[in-house]
């Protein structure tokens, strides 16, 4: 949630602040703002809306000009969405950006008014702004020291970058919790929250961890560790192109991020399977040393949850090993019976989670062991956790997950097999053939690409007049369809449910009318004959049915009213071709209804608070 960057060089400032804030905007798109030294004077611009709507403003009434600065994409926690409560705040010579919460700001504010101080917004961010002003005065010199004050004060999460008016063109940034980088290029150097925001400049970075000060002149970069000593760090290379940020001809990044989901794939698996077996040994995990789970949890949020919901069905299936699948906000509080001899599985697109990340150190601390799934190379996920398995899925940038979803199963997949080999519930040969069947997926993916688009586009002119739609699928089918619910719901703005077919006539049968399609997938043979009969009583009480199913089961005609069929596959695997389909459902009935499909609204990717 929320972007921020900042800049020290010798290029245009506002420029470059705009520029990789468009690489940010996935985080949040409420308002946005820029502050710039100009002749050694901190200019401030600032705007609701999107990023377009404040470079209107500065195309409008000029830009800020000056060669460093700090900038915003926000996503509001504390304050509705307004040009007062857009970053940067101000405080006594000084102006921030800042992504996270501040847990105790009311105290702090009640501080700072019994103080004398005023404040002008809603947000918990300007206390911070206050605050370091409070603290300057007291102490002009010293803007380190003016920082650690403050930071020792808060409670909650942050990542800001801070200028001070005294010190034109250096610019200060410090983290606890939120996401921060630092690139390095030759003669300029960048904060942002992730490394997509800097790419196009330059691929060499260093991970910035809690409580450090970064202290960024045009000349070069100084850390100081907590106590202000300066730290020598790790440059860091960005495997990430700069055209993996860009759309690429396609006319949103979701169709795009679609399209690139064989690539995805291949580069996750391709690494990790040798002699045509998966071998997971750089990711810490040899048979030996996984072999004696009794439990496994999966532990994450959205999207991520739901391929977990789908390697819950395959890790059972393969290794008979139960496996609880929790939604991280839940599981943090609810004492979960979590210990010794249990794995925890987290499960984060962006490693950075807010919820995903404390259901990890909660679990360390019962004593499980924790393996991380994540895109993001150095995130806080991926750097608490005992073993650590990295998606390749590449910079994602439309809000809704999709490339990054399917390589979080082609994962669950390679997991469940060597766990399955190490319990020996499956023999070589099995596993052989399945990660074989794993291998062909990009390949399945991209003739689904090719054969399935004006179907899925057709179907969509159908959909979009819907108040309401509900997903039905059996055991691997349910699992998939709660992720293309969701997808069609955070795009489309319909209301849709996925419900396990066998369980509609429990209770929700009784909302199907002629004006409540019905997206069911069966693609699991020993399922087959149940969820066609689930179907059929659907489209008894008049529900339109959209049927996605396999080109080798033969369905009676009259369950459904339009057909996808999908190549043939090892049953369980289908879920990996069958989410397409889905995901450009959902992408074709937000295009027809005319939404922005990669921001849609009251979203924001990479959710960094609770
Ligand atoms: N709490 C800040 C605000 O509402 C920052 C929000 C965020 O990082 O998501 O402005």
């Amino acid at each position: 949630m929320c972007g921020i960057v900042g800049y020290c060089g010798y290029r245009d400032c506002s420029d470059v602040l705009v520029d990789t804030l468009s690489k940010l905007e996935y985080r949040g798109y409420d308002s946005a703002g820029i502050a710039v030294f100009e002749n050694g004077e901190i200019k401030v611009k600032k705007s609701k809306g999107k990023l377009k709507d404040l470079k209107a403003k500065m195309e409008q009434c000029g830009k800020p000009v000056g060669k460093a600065g700090i900038g915003h994409t926000r996503w509001a926690t504390h304050g509705k969405p307004s040009d007062i409560n857009s970053h940067p705040h101000s405080g006594e010579k000084v102006a921030i950006v800042h992504n996270g919460i501040i847990e105790n700001y009311k105290q702090l504010k009640e501080f700072l008014i019994s103080h004398g101080e005023t404040f002008v917004s809603d947000t918990d961010t300007e206390v911070v702004a206050k605050l370091l002003g409070y603290f300057y005065k007291k102490n002009p010199e010293n803007p380190l020291a003016t920082i650690q004050s403050t930071v020792n004060e808060l409670e909650g999460s942050f990542a800001l970058g801070i200028v001070f008016e005294d010190f034109p063109d250096v610019v200060y940034a410090t983290r606890r919790q939120s996401p921060l980088i630092v690139g390095v290029g030759k003669d300029e150097y960048f904060i942002a929250s992730d490394v997509t925001a800097i790419i196009s400049y330059t691929k060499n970075y260093y991970l910035i961890d809690h409580d450090e000060i970064v202290e960024m002149k045009q000349d070069g970069v100084v850390i100081y560790d907590e106590y202000g000593e300066e730290k020598t760090k790790e440059l860091m290379t960005a495997d990430w192109d700069a055209e993996s940020a860009k759309k690429g001809g396609f006319p949103h990044f979701m169709i795009k991020e679609i399209h690139e989901q064989p690539n995805a794939i291949n580069m996750t698996i391709k690494p990790r399977i040798f002699d045509g077996m998966p071998n997971l040994e750089e990711c810490g995990i040899t048979r030996e040393n996984i072999k004696d789970f009794k439990n496994i949890y999966i532990v994450a949020c959205g999207t991520a949850m739901h391929a977990g919901m789908v390697g819950k069905y395959v890790i059972e299936k393969l290794a008979r090993v139960p496996v609880v699948v929790d939604i991280a906000s839940e599981y943090r509080y609810r004492n979960p019976i979590v210990g010794e001899g249990d794995l925890v599985i987290i499960i984060s697109q962006s490693g950075e989670t807010a919820d995903s990340l404390e259901a990890l150190k909660l679990s360390k601390k019962m004593g499980a062991k924790t393996l991380a799934i994540v895109n993001v190379k150095g995130s806080s996920i991926a750097r608490e956790a005992d073993m650590l398995i990295y998606t390749h899925a590449g910079p994602e940038i439309a809000v809704a997950s999709t490339k990054a979803y399917i390589v979080q199963l082609a994962v669950m997949y390679l997991f469940a097999f060597q766990l399955a080999l190490a319990k020996e519930t499956i023999n070589e040969n099995q596993c052989r053939f399945l990660t074989q069947e794993l291998e062909s997926t990009p390949k399945v993916i991209e003739k689904i690409l090719a054969e399935k688009l004006d179907m899925t586009q057709f179907i969509a002119t159908k959909l979009i007049s819907a108040d309401s739609l509900l997903y039905i699928g059996r055991g691997l089918d349910y699992a998939l369809s709660m992720e293309g619910s969701l997808k069609l719901k955070e795009i489309s703005y319909i209301h849709s449910e996925s419900y396990a077919a066998g369980e509609l006539k429990h209770g929700t049968i009784s909302l199907i009318t002629e004006n409540t399609p019905v997206i069911a997938v069966a693609t699991q043979k020993n399922l087959l004959e149940k969820t066609v009969s689930n179907i059929k009583e659907v489209k008894a009480r008049g529900a339109k049915v959209i049927l996605v199913t396999r080109e080798d089961f033969s369905v009676d005609k009259e369950a459904y009213d339009y057909l996808i069929t999908l190549p043939k596959m090892h049953d369980i695997l289908m879920p990996i071709p069958t989410a397409v389909p889905l995901q450009l459902i959902a992408y074709y009935t937000s295009v027809e209804r005319g939404n922005d499909v990669d921001q849609p609204r009251n979203l924001a990717k990479s959710v960094t608070v609770e």
